[in-house]
């Protein structure tokens, strides 16, 4: 019997964790899950899996949370230390680390430094201080499972104990594979009013609505870069996307030798999450199998750059080093929320993470106090942007 502290429980990776973990009642249990708006869905995920934590953001969102919970054993508490402590709790085996944005960052690494199996969706905490993260990893003796979906099938493509040289192992290139979202094809004019209801269609996937405006812009697949970058120790100029329409291949794995190995399956992240979970095992998720007949062909094309400004932005990012990807992150969180507040048009978002990386100059990710320095004086300046360019 595993336990699981499940943080983000409320969000799309965290009920579909919950519905893999509901399958397999013998083999885990919660032990402690957290929320933060959503606290009518916090209260049901609590009565149905009777964690004995349940951490929400404040204090009047506890006194909310526990009057919901009356009769129920479960501690309410709040705030990030209680983060960190129920992703460090010592009966803790797994953390699935799914809160959105920078805020998930210090609860995944308290994970990490509790030398825990940590199940990684958060990628914007290696987005910001991958380096240290990773460092953090092989320091605890922490197990570190992607599942963001072409991370883990990337995972699954290297040799089984891939241990972090990719030359090793005769690895030529990481393929990660990009649906194009909901805007592949749109005309570029057209791009000028698109409201944040149609960025967060997307074709293939249900997901939170920050991801599904990165998805949008592709700056989902500009921070999916920087997290391969980290996870798997590999240069920006051995990480190329390919956008693949149907989002049957999740991502591939290019060798010396000419093979190229993917992953595929139905777009649905309670496989990356089942085998985040079960590895080096596997459990049944309740994905339907996937029916190559019905789906028929597989499209492959380059990203256009003028379409995807965003993806040219996190490279760059990437390249300059430092503290460059977390003042990348910060500016787009600013972004994407002050779009989806309709205070910013869809095109000013890649404008805005543009004019921020040029305003700050690059600094060095010596530690956590560092990073957050970084994310904090870059979240100023694309707020000071956003309110000379919103409407
Ligand atoms: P979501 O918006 O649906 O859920 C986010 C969760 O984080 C919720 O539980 C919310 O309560 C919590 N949260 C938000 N702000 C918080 C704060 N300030 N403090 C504490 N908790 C907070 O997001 P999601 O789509 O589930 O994505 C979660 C993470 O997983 C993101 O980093 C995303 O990039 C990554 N991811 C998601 C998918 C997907 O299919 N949804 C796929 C790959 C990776
Ligand atoms: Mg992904």
């Amino acid at each position: 019997m595993k336990l699981i502290t499940i943080l983000g429980a409320t969000g799309s990776i965290g009920v579909n964790t919950l519905d893999v973990i509901a399958r397999h009642p013998d083999s885990y249990r919660v032990l402690a899950l957290s929320g933060h708006t959503r606290l009518d869905l916090l209260a049901a995920q609590c009565l149905a899996h009777q964690p004995r934590y349940a951490v929400v953001g404040t204090a009047e969102a506890a006194a909310t949370l526990k009057a919901k919970l009356s009769g129920l054993p479960t501690e309410v508490l709040y705030g990030t230390e209680a983060l960190a402590q129920i992703a460090a709790l010592p009966e803790v085996d797994t953390v699935m680390a799914a809160i959105v944005g920078a805020a998930g960052l210090q609860p995944a690494l308290a994970a990490v430094r509790a030398g825990k199996r940590v199940l990684l969706a958060n990628k914007e905490a290696l987005v910001m201080a991958g380096e240290l993260f990773m460092h953090e990893v092989q320091a605890n003796g922490a197990i570190l499972l992607p599942v963001d979906s072409e991370h883990n099938a990337i995972y699954q493509s290297l040799p089984a104990g891939y241990a972090g040289n990719l030359a090793d192992v005769g690895v030529a290139k990481l393929l990660l594979t990009a649906s194009g979202g909901p805007f592949r094809t749109l005309p570029l004019e057209a791009l000028e009013f698109v409201t944040p209801e149609q960025a967060c269609a997307h074709p293939n996937w249900v997901m939170g609505k920050k991801i599904s405006v990165d998805s949008a812009t592709m700056m989902n697949k500009g921070l999916e870069v920087i997290e391969a970058r980290w996870l798997f120790n590999a240069s920006a100029q051995q990480i190329e996307v390919v956008i693949h329409p149907q989002s049957v291949i999740h991502s591939l794995v290019q060798y010396v030798d000419g093979s190229v190995l993917a992953q595929l399956g139905n777009p649905d992240m309670r496989t990356p999450i089942a085998h985040a979970l079960a590895y080096p095992e596997r459990i049944a998720a309740g994905v339907a199998p996937l029916d190559l007949f019905a789906i028929g062909r597989l499209d492959f094309h380059a990203p256009d750059q003028a379409r995807f400004p965003c993806l040219g932005l996190a490279y760059q990012a990437l390249e300059q080093g430092g503290n460059a990807p977390a003042v990348l992150n910060a500016a787009n969180e600013i972004a994407v929320a002050s779009f989806l507040e309709g205070r910013l048009p869809y095109r000013r978002i890649a404008d805005v993470i543009a004019a921020t990386l040029d305003t700050i100059a690059p600094t060095v990710a010596a530690d956590l106090n560092a990073v957050m320095l970084a994310d904090a004086v870059a979240r100023d300046a694309a707020t000071k942007i956003v309110g000379h360019w919103g409407s």
